[in-house]
């Protein structure tokens, strides 16, 4: 099993997958994948997310 930690430092602009504006938070997925969310589509999937075992990672 490998895992990859993504550490978003010094990020260059990162948009939200579902609306295009500036994500605000990461979620690392327990499957490797990534999502990234605005403040408004990241609260409204967090709850799910992380009941799925996603990592959020807040955005700089
Ligand atoms: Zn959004």
């Amino acid at each position: 099993m490998t895992t990859t930690v993504i550490a978003p430092q010094q990020a260059t602009r990162i948009d939200c997958d579902r609306c295009g504006v500036r994500a605000l938070s990461l979620a690392i997925l327990p499957g490797g994948g990534e999502l990234a969310f605005c403040g408004h589509h990241g609260r409204a999937h967090e709850e799910h997310l992380a009941a799925a075992g996603a990592q959020m990672v807040p955005l700089p």
